[in-house]
C-alpha cells in the first residue's frame, strides 16, 4: 500500500490527529517520525524547550547494531554520527577481587561484527532527529503538557496546557513517551511492577593513559556495576552504580579524590588495561529503578520507552528495548486495519503483546546480572569466580551473550514475529 493510499483511506479523520505522542524524547520523537512516514497524521507533545547542548558531564547512551539498523532505515544514523561515535568492539567483564573474565568480541560473532555497539551523546543522538522532525509534517506542540485525556469509544480526548492557555485536540491513539513517571500512564489507571534500587548511577567521563582501544569495560563490585563506555574522542564515559551515601560522598570529593576512588573501584585487571585515570569532567547522580508497565497498551492508548520500562542501566539495554517499542508499534500501526483506526483494540493488542516477552527477558536478563554480581554470600562469590573462569570455554553462552549485546537476537525475533516465521 502506498502512503497516498494510506492516508486517504483513514477513517480517523474526525479526530484532529491520527496519533498524538505525548514526551519528545529520543523514544517519542523517533516514533513521531517513522509514523510520519506510514501516513499517519501525529502530534508530538513536549513539555520542555528541546535544546540538543552538549552536557558536561556528557548523558551518553551505548546503542547496539540492532538500534543503528533501526536508526539507518530511518535515514539518520549518518547524521547521528556525522561527528563520530564511540565505536564498541570488545566487551570485558571482571569482577574486583575475582579470578577470570569474560571478553566479547564483534569479530567472533558469526557473521563476524565490525562492532558490538556505539556510544552517542544523547544530544548527538536527538538533534538530528529534531532537524528531520521541522521537516516533517509532524505537529510540534511544545512546550506544552496534557493536563487531562477521556478515552472514548471513537477517539480520545485531550486538554492540552500551552503558553498558560488550555485548549482541546483529539486523536485516534494516544501514546505515551513520557518517561518512567510517566503521567499518561498514571491517569490511565496503568499500574506498574518494579522496585527502586536505592542506588543512583553517577555518570562522568575520564580520560585514560592507554585511551580505550574501542573496548567496553563491565567491572562488578557488591555495591552495584562500574561500567566504562568508549567515546568518539578517546575517552571513557562511566555508569557507576552507588548507594546513596557513596554517591553523596563522590560527588562532594575534588577530582584528584575522585580520580583514586574510580581507579579504586575499577579494580587492578581494568586499571591495567586503560593506564592511569588522568582527568575526569564534571559528576551527575540518575537514580535507577525498575518499572514495568503492568499493561503497555488499552484501546486507544499505548506506552513506549520509559514509560512502559524503565530498566537499570548495567546492560545499557533501556534505549535499545524502547526503540523496540517503536518498531514493534510501527509494525503494529502499518496494516489496513489500523489505517482505518490506529487505535483500535485489536491492534493495541497486537502491540502489547508484541513487547511484553522480549521487556521481560531484558529485564530478566539485568536483574540476574544486578544480582547474581551483587552478591557478597560467599557460595555466589565462588560461584561467579567459576563462571568467569569457565565462560571463556564455553563458546555457546560467550555466543549468546554477543547475541543480547548487539541486540541481533531481539532483532531476528522481531523480524520473524512480523514476518509470522516461527521462532
Ligand atoms: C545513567 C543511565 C545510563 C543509561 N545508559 C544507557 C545505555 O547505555 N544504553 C541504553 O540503551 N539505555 C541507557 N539508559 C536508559 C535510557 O537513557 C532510557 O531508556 C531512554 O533515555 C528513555 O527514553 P524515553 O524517550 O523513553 O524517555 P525520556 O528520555 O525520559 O524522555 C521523556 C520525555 O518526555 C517529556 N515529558 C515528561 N513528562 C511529560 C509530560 N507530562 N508532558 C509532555 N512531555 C513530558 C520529557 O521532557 C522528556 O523529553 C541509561 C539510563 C541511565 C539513567
Amino acid at each position: 500500500m502506498t502512503a497516498t493510499e494510506k492516508s486517504t483511506g483513514n477513517a480517523a479523520s474526525g479526530s484532529d490527529f491520527d496519533v498524538v505522542i505525548v514526551g519528545g524524547g529520543a523514544i517519542g520523537a523517533t516514533l513521531a517520525l517513522q509514523l510520519e512516514r506510514l501516513a499517519y497524521r501525529v502530534a508530538l507533545i513536549e513539555r520542555s524547550t528541546p535544546s540538543f547542548a552538549s552536557t558536561n558531564p556528557e548523558r551518553v547512551i551505548a546503542l547496539n547494531y540492532g538500534s543503528r539498523c533501526h536508526l539507518e532505515k530511518l535515514g539518520l544514523w549518518n547524521d547521528i554520527t556525522a561527528n563520530g561515535a564511540g565505536n564498541i568492539r570488545h566487551i570485558v567483564v571482571t569482577e574486583p577481587g575475582n579470578r577470570g573474565r569474560v571478553d566479547l568480541d564483534a569479530a567472533d560473532e558469526t557473521p563476524a561484527m565490525d562492532e558490538l555497539g556505539y556510544v552517542v551523546e544523547m544530544g548527538q543522538l536527538l538533534a538530528p532527529i529534531y532537524r528531520r522532525l521541522q521537516e516533517s509534517t509532524v505537529e510540534m506542540i511544545a512546550p506544552a503538557s496534557v493536563r487531562r485525556f477521556e478515552r472514548r469509544e471513537q477517539q480520545v480526548i485531550m486538554q492540552i496546557q500551552r503558553d498558560g492557555q488550555a485548549s482541546e485536540i483529539t486523536a485516534a491513539l494516544l501514546v505515551g513517551a513520557d518517561g518512567v513517571n510517566s503521567q499518561i500512564r498514571r491517569q490511565a489507571g496503568i499500574g506498574v511492577s518494579g522496585w527502586d534500587y536505592n542506588r543512583f548511577g553517577m555518570v562522568a567521563s575520564v580520560s585514560c593513559e592507554q585511551g580505550h582501544a574501542n573496548t567496553a569495560h563491565e567491572c562488578f563490585r557488591a555495591s552495584g556495576p562500574l561500567a566504562f563506555l568508549p567515546l568518539a574522542d578517546g575517552r571513557f564515559s562511566i555508569v557507576w552504580a552507588a548507594t546513596p551515601a557513596e554517591a553523596t560522598q563522590l560527588l562532594a570529593m575534588s577530582d584528584a579524590q575522585f580520580i583514586a576512588a574510580l581507579s579504586k573501584a575499577a579494580g587492578s585487571a581494568t586499571m591495567r588495561k586503560i593506564g592511569a585515570i588522568t582527568a575526569t569532567s564534571r559528576r551527575a547522580n540518575f537514580p535507577l529503578e525498575l518499572t514495568i508497565a503492568n499493561s503497555f497498551a488499552l484501546p486507544r492508548l499505548a506506552l513506549v520507552g520509559n514509560a512502559a520500562h524503565t530498566v537499570h542501566p548495567v546492560a545499557g539495554q533501556g534505549m535499545n528495548l524502547g526503540l523496540r517499542d517503536v518498531t514493534a508499534l510501527a509494525a503494529a500501526l502499518d496494516s489496513e486495519l489500523a489505517h482505518c483506526d490506529p487505535g483500535r483494540s485489536i491492534v493495541m493488542q497486537a502491540y502489547a503483546e508484541a513487547r511484553r516477552a522480549d521487556t521481560l527477558a531484558v529485564a530478566g536478563f539485568t536483574e540476574c546480572m544486578v544480582h547474581v554480581f551483587g552478591s557478597a554470600a560467599p557460595g555466589v562469590k565462588w560461584l561467579r569466580g567459576m563462571g568467569l573462569q569457565t565462560m571463556p570455554r564455553a563458546k555457546r553462552l560467550s555466543a549468546l551473550l554477543l547475541k543480547q549485546a548487539s541486540g541481533l537476537a531481539q532483532m531476528r525475533e522481531q523480524h520473524e514475529r512480523q514476518n509470522g516465521v516461527a521462532a
